[in-house]
């Protein structure tokens, strides 16, 4: 069974996804690590990022492994480098290439095939799997949004100015916003969860009976 989270940045859907996958007992998948890895490999190869067969190259043979907790390219806990502002300020770019997102779609379809799966990213819904049991859109205002990037950044041990990060959201969310295929935006059967005025086990548990609801109207149908 599929739950997909999509959202912009900044919304909370990577704490959400994976205490949600721990209350029902799924798996998840961050595909945005994912795009993440093939940005931080595209960085050490110094490889030119408006060049899309490049890019295209490193995603296919990309040595891939991920949990919850760790993301590891051919041997190399990335975990952190992965959410450096550098590779934040590329990912776009290697997510805007067609070649990469079919490939990365791909896997990520035969992860999932192998359980119960969370999914989080921007295309999750729409693309990955249009056919999800429970699709959900987690938005949240700009501001909060920043606020709670710019704390992860902190806690990371990285000191960003508040209004950068603003300004750099707002090229992201369009960039997102804006290509071509696989762009964020909400499915249309999704559920739209604003989480500003909420604590993430709030949200948590809001999606969680969602899930849950659904199952027991499937069960009894
Ligand atoms: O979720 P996160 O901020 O880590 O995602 C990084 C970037 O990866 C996003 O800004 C977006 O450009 C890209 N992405 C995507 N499709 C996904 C997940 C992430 O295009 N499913």
């Amino acid at each position: 069974m599929i739950v997909t989270i999509d959202g912009p940045a900044g919304a909370g859907k990577s704490t959400v996804t994976r205490k949600l996958a721990q209350e029902l007992g799924f798996q998840c998948l961050d595909t945005g690590a994912m795009y993440r890895a093939v940005t931080w490999q595209a960085v050490q190869n110094k490889v030119d990022f408006d060049d899309e067969t490049a890019l295209q190259l490193i995603a296919q043979n990309l040595i891939l492994e991920f949990d919850s907790e760790r993301v590891v390219v051919s041997g190399i806990d990335v975990s952190e480098a992965i959410r450096t502002p550098e590779v934040t300020r590329q990912v776009s770019q290697v997510a805007d290439a067609v070649s990469v997102r079919s490939h990365l779609v791909a896997l990520q379809r035969r992860i999932a095939s192998t359980g119960d799966f969370v999914c989080e990213g921007r295309d999750q819904g729409t693309v990955a799997f249009p056919d999800a049991f429970c699709k959900v859109f987690l938005t949240a205002s700009a501001n909060s949004r920043a606020q709670r990037r710019s704390e992860q950044l902190l806690a990371a041990g990285h000191f960003v100015d508040f209004d950068q990060i603003v300004r750099e959201q707002k090229t992201r969310d369009v960039q997102d916003q804006s290509r071509e295929i696989g762009r964020l935006q909400k499915a249309i059967d999704a559920v739209e969860v604003n989480t500003d005025q909420m604590t993430i086990d709030e949200v948590v548990a809001k999606l969680a009976k969602l899930v849950r609801d659904r199952l027991n109207e499937k069960q009894n149908s």
